[in-house]
């Protein structure tokens, strides 16, 4: 249903199991990031990249894992 902007498949959430997890984007966001991660669509990481390891935030409103 959702496709994903990446093609990659997405993992599923290790904490609650919750499927589609938002990527995290790390960098200086564009405007077109800003706009996704408006829309939920993505997650806006640290423009360090340092922290570049966690790809993924959980949807789960109470879980908000990040891995
Ligand atoms: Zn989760």
């Amino acid at each position: 249903m959702s496709e994903s902007l990446f093609g990659d498949e997405s993992p599923d959430c290790p904490q609650c199991g919750a499927q589609e997890p938002r990527p995290i984007l790390y960098g200086i966001a564009s405007e077109e990031m800003v706009t996704a991660a408006r829309l939920g669509h993505i997650v806006l990481g640290s423009e360090d990249a340092t922290d570049a390891r966690r790809l993924w935030q959980c949807r789960g409103l109470e879980c908000n894992y990040r891995f």
